[in-house]
């Protein structure tokens, strides 16, 4: 759907339901209206940190509850006005969220889900047993209705406007935290980690802002509805919020804040659509969610289907020159896992155009290699020089914006960005991404799914984003493993224009009919040290480098 059409859909949408709530809705329809649009701030809230991001977090009912504490206490207690009350609520949560992100974001997934719960029910526990302060399982009487200036907005008709205008704030944040070029590399993020870090994206910063983010929206929630029912128990942090959240965003569709809003519009009203069914209602509503879940695996959303781009036809561009031209230098480097010593004293240097064939039977460390200059993994000896400065121990993201980006064995991409995006995501301009695709002669997919490349397709991908990145040094792990003739040669090519260029290339390959006429030098690794270096025709008569691949068996 066009940008355009989308917009006309949305104006649609909420015209709509600007009419129902003005012209129809009664009190009893405009309080539920409310109430929905109450859990949509949330619901959008919830999708930046566990929709975009597929962090699980089970904290946002204690962002939410918090929020509705913070608002009702510095009412009841302090005496604050309505705008006030509305940034404590706010704050609070996000304060918190801060705090705990700097430990908690660093977990692995369910270890993360775990801690977000820790938290949770201690906020719960902290809620029923301070009484002096939260009126403990009673709760805080006596929240004032929402007044801005001489302006009522306590019940009925301004309340759902406020809070729906609410809404509309919380939906336009959202959208400038995930549009365009941000969204894609926070999909890249999700869906490849390992290679937005290595493309420079730096995913601590984003983790950070969507979690503070997403407790904002909770505490913002919490605060208005702590003005809308007057009362705050601590019921406010019970588990069951977190869950009705949790299900309005997966059934809206994790990708699409409008997608929240609608899982909250629906599943608020849904009880009271059922309501007539008396004892099955339960039942009814269950298997309304089920169905959902499993005939709208993409959410609501997804009924809307999605943008896509149209490129320009280029053919094959020409390369630019690389843009620094860096040397990459590598001292008695050594790592070990354990008792396996996968790098013994490695040293080695590039220099800018030059093509490094790395070569090593499989475990000889040529992938701990790459890991190493590229930053996922640090040494335990040795160090590491780009472009003359020291880059040992540094992150991927910062080794990756100094110019040396990576691929992987194993190609790491976001499955359901276009192939254009996925260029997009990394490339500092939007708009040079066609051409960097052009250059290794992937223009006519651009539209395609990354997900549905063929395998030799998406080792082009990878090179096209580590371009796009600004590399000037590309480590390329295996990139032409399952490869045929044809598939070769085109890459062979590619990697000799890219030379040409300027760059610097550590390739690793078995192959050495693909890598001998390509190299300028060769490094043979075995058990994690140097056995041959030197001219490709030399290393591959080199005695050392055909035992360490063949063994103490005769050719
Ligand atoms: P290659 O890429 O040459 O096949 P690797 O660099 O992947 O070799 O592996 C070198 C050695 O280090 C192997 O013995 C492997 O099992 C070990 N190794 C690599 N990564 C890890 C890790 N993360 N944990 C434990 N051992 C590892
Ligand atoms: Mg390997």
């Amino acid at each position: 759907m066009s940008d355009a059409r989308s917009r006309l859909a949305l104006g649609i949408a909420a015209g709509a339901l600007a009419f129902y709530a003005l012209f129809y809705a009664g009190d009893y329809a405009l309080h539920v209206l409310t109430r929905a649009g109450i859990y949509a701030i949330a619901a959008i809230g919830y999708q930046l940190i566990f929709g975009r991001l597929g962090a699980l977090s089970l904290a946002q009912g204690c962002f939410f509850g918090l929020g509705a504490y913070a608002a009702g206490l510095g009412a009841v207690e302090f005496g604050l006005g309505f705008p006030l009350t509305l940034a404590v609520g706010i704050l609070l949560p996000s304060l918190l969220a801060a705090l705990i992100a700097i430990p908690v974001l660093r977990l692995a997934s369910h270890y993360f889900a775990l801690a977000t719960l820790g938290i949770a029910q201690l906020a719960l526990l902290v809620a029923t047993n301070w009484t002096e302060v939260t009126g403990g399982a009673n709760g805080l009487y006596g929240v004032p209705p929402a007044e801005i200036g001489t302006a009522s907005f306590g019940h009925g008709l301004p309340l759902t406007i406020l809070v729906w205008a609410c809404v509309g704030l919380a939906l336009l944040v959202s959208h400038r935290m995930t549009a365009g070029r941000r969204g894609l590399a926070v999909e890249t993020l999700r869906e490849a980690p390992l290679a937005a870090s290595a493309l420079g994206i730096d995913g601590a910063a984003i983790r950070f802002r969507f979690f503070v983010a997403s407790a904002a929206f909770g505490g913002l929630a919490g605060a208005l509805q702590a003005h809308a029912v007057g009362v705050v128990s601590p019921d406010v942090l019970q588990f069951h919020v977190l869950v009705l959240i949790l299900a309005m965003t997966v059934i809206g569709g994790r990708a699409s804040p409008l997608g929240a809003v609608l899982g909250a519009l629906l599943l608020i009203h849904l009880p009271e659509w059922f309501r007539g069914f008396a004892d099955y209602y339960l039942v009814i509503y269950g298997a309304a969610l089920l169905a959902a879940a499993i005939f709208l695996p993409r959410g609501l959303a997804g009924l809307f289907g999605k943008r896509t781009t149209p490129v320009i036809e280029r053919g094959e561009a020409a390369i630019p020159r690389s843009p620094v031209p860096l040397g990459l230098s590598v001292e008695t480097v050594s790592k070990r896992f354990g008792g396996v010593i996968a790098l013994d004293g490695i040293s080695l240097t590039l220099t800018p155009g030059e093509i490094l064939g790395l070569i090593g039977p499989n475990g000889s460390g040529k992938t701990t290699l790459v890991n190493l200059i590229s930053g996922i993994e640090k040494p335990d000896d040795g160090r590491i020089w780009l472009g003359g400065a020291d880059n040992t121990g540094r992150s991927p993201e910062y080794i990756a914006r100094s110019g040396l980006c990576r691929s992987f064995q194993h190609p790491q991409i976001a499955p359901d960005l276009t192939v254009l995006e996925s260029v997009e995501a990394v490339a500092p301009e939007r708009e040079s991404a066609p051409e960097r695709l052009s250059e290794v002669g992937l223009s006519g997919r651009a539209n395609g799914h990354a997900g549905t490349l063929p395998p030799a397709a998406l080792k082009h991908l990878e090179i096209a984003r580590a371009l796009a990145a600004g590399a000037s040094i590309l480590a390329l792990d295996e990139p032409a493993a399952g490869m045929n003739e044809v598939e070769r040669a085109e890459l062979s090519a590619l990697l000799k224009r890219l030379a040409d260029a300027g760059h610097g290339i550590l390739l690793i390959d078995h192959a050495m009919d693909f890598l001998l006429p390509l190299a300028d030098r060769v490094i043979c690794l075995s058990a994690g040290q140097v056995v041959a270096e030197g001219m490709p025709r030399d290393v591959a008569r080199d005695p050392a480098a055909i035992s360490a691949y063949f063994g103490e068996s005769p050719l």
